[in-house]
């Protein structure tokens, strides 16, 4: 047990966080991890731009490393992130709909990109689509025999207009 030299309660020692010194070694701090948490706030409100920038700066520096770290959290987490993703998305239907309708603004040829590759590969995504126009269908309820069916039939198209071009 240790006492917190800001808020003088006694507390566990894990609730002090460790810091590295400046000789190589390591020390635990002398305030508990809530003031610690609490001192960084207040801080952050009264340095915001210099803050930011120093985050910034950061950033561009490490950016390899930040990456990898992300990328590893999100496959040891993917799960439960994509869990909470889908859960959010539930409770926010509008601004699902208002952000996806942003993206979809300012990513107009990426849109059109995939979707010509999509259809170049013929991906089930798009002939589920091909099935479903001018029906009442929903495209998760098309069985895949049928979308294989599809996909022969745009071969002998495709490969039709192939042979009149030639
Ligand atoms: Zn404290």
């Amino acid at each position: 047990m240790r006492i917190c030299k800001k808020c003088s309660e006694e507390k566990p020692i894990e609730e002090f966080r460790l810091a590295k010194a400046g000789n190589g070694g390591i020390y635990r701090l002398f305030g508990c991890k809530k003031c610690a948490c609490l001192q960084q706030r207040k801080y952050y409100q009264l340095n915001k731009e210099k803050c930011l920038l120093a985050d910034k700066i950061y950033r561009k520096n490490n950016m390899d490393r930040i990456k990898q770290q992300k990328r590893k959290y999100y496959f040891r987490n993917k799960e439960k992130i994509i869990k909470n993703i889908r859960r959010w998305e539930l409770n926010n239907t509008e601004r699902v709909k208002d952000l996806k309708y942003k993206w979809a603004k300012n990513n107009k040829n990426k849109i059109l990109t995939r979707a010509k590759e999509a259809v170049e590969r013929m991906d089930d995504y798009y002939i589920k689509r091909l099935l479903a126009m001018g029906t009442n269908w929903k495209s998760a309820n098309i069985p895949q025999e049928m979308i294989e069916l599809q996909r022969c039939s745009l071969i002998l198209t495709r490969t039709k207009r192939e042979m009149k071009n030639v």
